[in-house]
């Protein structure tokens, strides 16, 4: 007789449980997105302990008829597909009708649902098995509970992390489906507090203000583009504005969340020497194409895709974003915060007495509703909820996030209003500005109208030595500086056939090397341009770059060497300028294709404004 037997319904369930129902962030995406299938425009989520004891998702949807209950806790039982042909367009979240069974097979559900023209179905559901069913209100929408998740499966029951763990995780779900879905009102609340709600109203900034914080909505810039066969929209934050982790990346295609690496690449790579190295942008970006290029069914939770033109679509967004990123005004503006804000910041408090002085302020975060500051994961709040820090070179450190001051709040009001059209206040990259004098053999100040600016003279010439060398590496003009003494350079054997391969490649940056025995290479002459004694070294770690990255392209490797030659001989801190080298260094810097940053991404300018300075000094209130 055979092995084999056929698993019975209950443990096929189970056993699909396994893939759709990982932890209870698996349940609440499961949940809402059923929600949002059924067209909902308000979905409220309840979560007690990280969801372990409860996950409740209530929607205004269509609801589902009586004999439609039962059978949606049937394994692959969907209303939303019929038929193979439906498989390669789908428009809805949900198609594979795994989830409600899976669910119901490790834990105890409650169902309520009505379409509103009838009574509505009640069903009490254990183990996978319908214990109870009746009638009940016609409120139309479904209610739908789950409660202690995995308790007949302890060994997924031990994988869970902590609570807090697990509500980080359903947190940044939600939060993402927010993000997603702008035209629907979302509410989640954990332990009976609230940690996020949305209005609906299609505002996606105001989405952003509500997980990241408004100062960083503040700091986002509107995108908009398309090709023939995708349609982007969103926004990503200004260069200044930027994060330790790519996780704030958020990409979704048609609706849906995904995660994308060359998708995610491409928005990284529009910043490319606008962040330093290890920073990245925060990014809220919709695409929606038609829904026959793209395959969703990739994946039971549906959170990777494959797209039959994806290099298409990463290299539109990465110009398109880039050519944004160009497009604004990048320096950042020194904002000073209250007094009060910092102690709220560092939540100390000294004594009783002084207690009692400062209550007023004290008390201030609690009772404003902080907005959505407080309201994000708590795996967030490390990176976004209390600070931004504004990388400069020492010369700010951090500014509070909830600094938010009347002034800033009103001038940022402007801003996003002309953030909107950024296209149209690029003329001038950088306002002429005229030498006060040089700190610390380091920083040129500088001023015009606007107020106090403050230039990082490295960077700055980092800058203009950059783009000199970048345009001089992209060139193939031959005026070379024949060399009394030959430079030799010896290389291990491995290494010296990689070089000798490669031999045409590196001439095109301007290397002529010839071979010169077993492991050796010599070299006779080189470009003019190259920096002024650091012609041997130049040479050594463009050679470098090549061995490392092995498979670099040609214009990577410019991009590369154009950084590393502009390092070379750029003024250091503490050198001095006169006045006549500022105002030429500052001419120069005005003439540079981007005069913001240096190209390992740090800022070369501070503004201080007039009236920030006014402020300061309590000349204005
Ligand atoms: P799928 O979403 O893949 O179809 P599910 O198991 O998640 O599978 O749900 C089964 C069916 O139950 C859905 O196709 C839908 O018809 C119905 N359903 C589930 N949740 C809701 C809801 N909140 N509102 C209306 N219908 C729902
Ligand atoms: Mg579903």
């Amino acid at each position: 007789m055979g092995k084999i037997v056929q698993l019975d319904e209950h443990l096929s369930n189970k056993i699909a449980a396994g893939e759709v129902v990982e932890r209870p962030a698996s349940v609440v995406k499961e949940l809402v997105e059923n929600s949002i299938d059924a067209n909902a425009s308000r979905i409220e989520i309840e979560i007690e302990e990280g969801g372990l004891s409860l996950i409740r998702v209530l929607d205004n949807g269509d609801g589902i008829e009586e004999d439609d209950c039962v059978l949606a806790f049937n394994r692959h039982a969907t209303s939303k597909i019929k038929s193979e042909h439906d498989l390669i367009q789908i428009r809805t979240m949900g198609f594979r009708g795994e989830a409600l069974p899976s669910i119901a097979s490790v834990s105890q559900v409650e169902l309520k649902s009505s379409t509103g023209d009838r009574p509505g179905t009640y069903l009490f559901i254990e183990n996978g098995i319908i214990k109870k069913q009746q009638q009940t209100n016609s409120r139309k929408g479904t209610d739908l509970t789950v409660r202690n998740l995995f308790y007949n499966t302890p060994a997924r029951l031990k994988h869970v992390k902590t609570i807090q763990t697990e509500l980080g995780t359903i947190t940044d779900l939600v939060n993402r489906l927010a993000l997603a879905n702008p035209n629907v009102s979302f509410r989640l609340k954990h332990n009976g507090k609230e940690l996020l709600q949305t209005s609906g109203n299609g505002n996606v900034q105001q989405i952003i203000a509500a997980v990241y914080g408004i100062q960083t909505a503040k700091n986002m810039l509107p995108v908009s583009f398309s090709s023939l066969d995708y349609e982007v929209t969103g926004y990503i934050s200004k260069p200044e504005t930027n994060r330790a982790s790519r996780q704030y990346i958020s990409l979704f295609m048609n609706g849906r969340y995904i995660k994308n690496y060359a998708l995610s690449k491409a928005v990284q790579n529009a910043y490319h020497t606008f962040l330093p190295i290890g920073r990245f942008p925060i990014a809220v970006l919709s695409v929606k194409m038609d829904p026959t290029i793209i395959d969703v069914n990739v994946h039971p939770s549906k959170h990777e895709a494959r797209l039959s033109k994806e290099t298409e679509l990463v290299h539109l967004v990465e110009n398109e974003l880039r050519k944004v990123i160009k497009a604004v005004q990048l320096i950042p503006e020194v904002h000073i915060p209250k007094k009060e804000k910092k102690q709220k910041e560092t939540g100390r408090q000294s004594s009783f007495s002084f207690e009692y002085t400062q209550k007023k302020q004290y008390i201030e975060p609690y009772r404003v509703p902080d907005t959505f500051e407080h309201q994000t994961t708590l795996s967030d709040h490390q990176a976004v909820g209390i600070q931004e820090t504004v990388q400069v070179n020492g010369i700010m450190d951090t500014f509070p996030d909830t600094a938010l001051e009347k002034v800033v709040e009103e001038r940022e009001e402007k801003s996003i209003e002309s953030e909107s059209q950024p296209q149209s206040n690029n003329q001038e990259k950088l306002p002429v500005l005229y030498p006060i004098g040089q700190m610390h053999g380091t920083y040129i100040l500088a001023q015009n109208e606007n107020g106090l600016y403050l230039i990082d003279q490295h960077a700055a010439q980092e800058r203009i030595k950059y783009e000199y060398f970048r345009e001089k590496v992209g060139m193939v003009e031959r005026e070379l500086q024949l060399l009394t003494v030959p430079y030799t350079f010896e290389y291990t054997t491995n290494e010296a056939a990689f070089i000798h391969d490669h031999l045409e490649f590196l001439s095109q940056v301007g290397l002529f090397l010839e071979p010169f025995g077993q492991n050796t290479f010599i070299v006779r002459e080189h470009p003019q341009w190259f920096p002024k004694g650091y012609e041997k070294e130049t040479i050594m770690d463009i050679i470098q770059q090549v061995l490392d990255h092995r498979k670099i392209d040609i214009e990577k490797l410019r991009e590369e060497a154009a950084i590393m030659m502009s390092c070379k001989g750029s003024i250091k801190a503490n050198h001095h300028l006169r006045n006549d080298e500022i105002f030429a260094l500052l001419e120069t810097l005005r003439e540079s294709e981007d005069p913001y940053t240096c190209p390992h991404g740090r800022p070369i300018t501070i503004h201080l404004s007039t009236y920030e300075l006014e402020k300061m000094f309590k000349r204005v209130m």
